[in-house]
């Protein structure tokens, strides 16, 4: 998180500059990080800075460039957050620069976010802004606690409020008589912790006490959560389960169809928090897997892949390769930085020449296919001693065979493969290095809140894991993609609860959802 830096680095005249620059206000949806939509992604990935809030998840930001200057708006504990003027006069000030501008807010941009506020800032200046929509916490937050707003048999009309008030108000703002009258579903924002007086508030208007509530808190997250009463007994519940914003009210006999819809709350791995240690490039694919499955996850940035710091002989491979007849590929890595280095040396496909692929495992195999081309030998079991096998029964002497490898220890692959007579090239083709920016937020969620669960995809996650040097949570379980990684976690000290039986991230995600099936 970078404080707004005060000088412009713009050194394109006004005018010219002003044409370019554009502000997005973009809806982030309720924090489910597939409900932001298509257009909001694409702003995104194109912004030269993104001003996000509190709410909208932080994850989204993985999606902007790694040039895009990020700012945080909004406030955390103990942290001030930039006044509105300041939100505005930012925005004014990057789109006339000529940046592309993200303004990234929580659910819809135009539904109680001040969204309207920040445009007409825009306008007022000259500046063009385009809006986003996004799916509002009040509609889609609500669906994912199984309520639908409108139903044909129990309501035709839906009124959606806000419970918060200007602090300085002396007289209440909001007409609880116009509301308890209106027929149909209502949904309350902001407002939980004056939960109290406003279902008072809604009761003495004529709204009946035995009235269907439900509250849906950090709804569509991995930390969702519902709390279901009546409008006479939810304050009290509220109170007595500590149950904080950010939550969404529902009023209604539309909270009754829950019972039914409850489609999300009841997943296998809904309300387990697992942290996932992978590279800042990887961590996608685990992260949407468990959260398929319901759990809350977040992403612990433990390494970052680098070139290595010495590019020669990998270059010198690269200049060689149609001399080889075995590339073998251990970790996807390795695939990624071979092909990176393949394509910056070679522009025809086909200079690989007659060499065959062989790798460690699938994870592996499917990032060979996705630069499209086959692969030779894949061993039964996913670990180095099972592909040696597979290359003993070969016969592999006098074949030349490159390993493109994580900088370090040389690979037991290769001395093995040497013993087989093997001409063998190990040589470095990227490097981990300990990543300790906190993008997604991850490590102060770790730090402040634990996890049920921490996974380790590889021995070099659990080294970077340990260097962060953070607190182990009480009742952390651990799980291992397989044995090798099992024997650093155990070296280091820390127990292994669970190893996938296929070392795989499918493999890895099926064995944690065993794991608590069973338990
Ligand atoms: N523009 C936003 C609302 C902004 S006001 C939207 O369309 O959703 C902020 C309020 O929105 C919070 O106080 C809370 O009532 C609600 N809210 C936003 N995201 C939420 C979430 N994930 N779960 C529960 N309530 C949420």
């Amino acid at each position: 998180m970078k404080k707004p830096s005060s000088k412009s680095t713009n050194k394109t005249s006004g005018a010219a500059a002003s044409s370019r620059g554009i502000c997005y206000l973009v809806g982030a949806g309720p924090g489910d990080p597939g409900l932001l939509t298509l257009r909001g992604r694409e702003c995104l990935e194109r912004a030269d800075v993104v001003i996000y809030d509190y709410l909208s998840n932080a994850e989204f930001l993985r999606f902007a460039p790694a040039s895009a200057e990020r700012i945080y708006a909004g406030k955390t504990a103990g942290q001030h957050a930039l006044k509105q003027e300041e939100t505005n006069a930012l925005l004014v000030k990057f789109t006339r620069e000529g940046k592309r501008v993200v303004r990234l807010k929580g659910g819809d941009p135009f539904l109680f976010g001040r969204g309207g506020e920040e445009a007409a800032e825009l306008a007022a200046a000259g500046l063009r802004f385009e809006i986003v929509p996004g799916v509002t916490s009040a509609i889609g937050g609500l669906a994912y606690a199984g309520i639908p707003v409108t139903h044909r048999a129990s309501n035709a009309v839906l009124t959606i409020f806000t419970g918060h008030e200007e602090p300085d108000k002396k007289t209440s703002g909001i007409n609880y008589q116009a509301i308890a009258s209106a027929p149909g579903t209502k949904v309350m924002l902001m407002g939980v912790e004056r939960l109290s007086a406003i279902t008072g508030e809604l009761a003495q208007a004529g709204m009946l006490t035995a009235t269907p509530v439900a509250l849906v808190r950090w709804a569509t997250t991995g930390r969702h959560q519902t709390l279901v009463g009546t409008l006479g007994t939810i304050a009290g519940l509220a109170e007595e389960k500590q149950f904080k914003a950010p939550a969404v009210a529902v009023f209604g006999d539309v909270v009754n169809l829950r019972e039914t819809l409850n489609w999300f709350e009841t997943r296998p791995l809904f309300g387990r928090r697992i942290a996932v240690t992978r590279t800042r490039q990887q961590a996608g694919g685990l992260l949407a897997s468990l959260r398929e499955l319901g759990a809350d996850t977040y992403e612990l940035p433990t390494i970052r892949i680098e070139p290595p710091a010495d590019k020669t002989p990998f270059i010198e491979a690269m200049l060689d390769i149609r001399t080889y007849d075995w590339i073998v590929f251990t970790s996807p890595n390795g695939v990624e930085a071979f092909f990176t280095a393949f394509f910056a040396a070679h522009e025809d496909a086909r200079d690989l020449g007659g060499a065959r692929i062989a790798v460690i495992g699938n994870g592996t195999a499917k990032k060979v296919r996705e630069y499209h081309y086959a692969v030779d030998l894949i061993p039964e079991e996913f670990v180095a001693e099972s592909l040696l096998k597979s290359f003993k029964e070969l016969n592999v002497e006098h074949l030349k065979m490159l390993l493109p490898r994580a900088a370090g220890a040389r690979e037991m692959l290769a001395i093995e493969l040497e013993k087989l007579g093997a001409i063998v090239d190990d040589v470095p083709a990227y490097q981990t290095v300990p990543e300790t920016e906190d993008v997604s937020g991850g490590i102060r969620r770790f730090r402040e809140e634990g996890a049920d669960m921490i996974t380790f995809t590889s021995a070099s996650t659990a080294d970077h894991f340990m260097a962060l040097g953070l607190p182990w949570p009480e009742g952390l379980k651990t799980a291992s993609i397989g044995p090798v990684t099992s024997a650093e976690m155990k070296k280091l000290g820390l127990g292994v609860d669970l190893e996938a039986p296929q070392h795989d991230i499918p493999g890895l995600v099926d064995a944690i959802r065993d794991f608590y099936s069973a338990h």
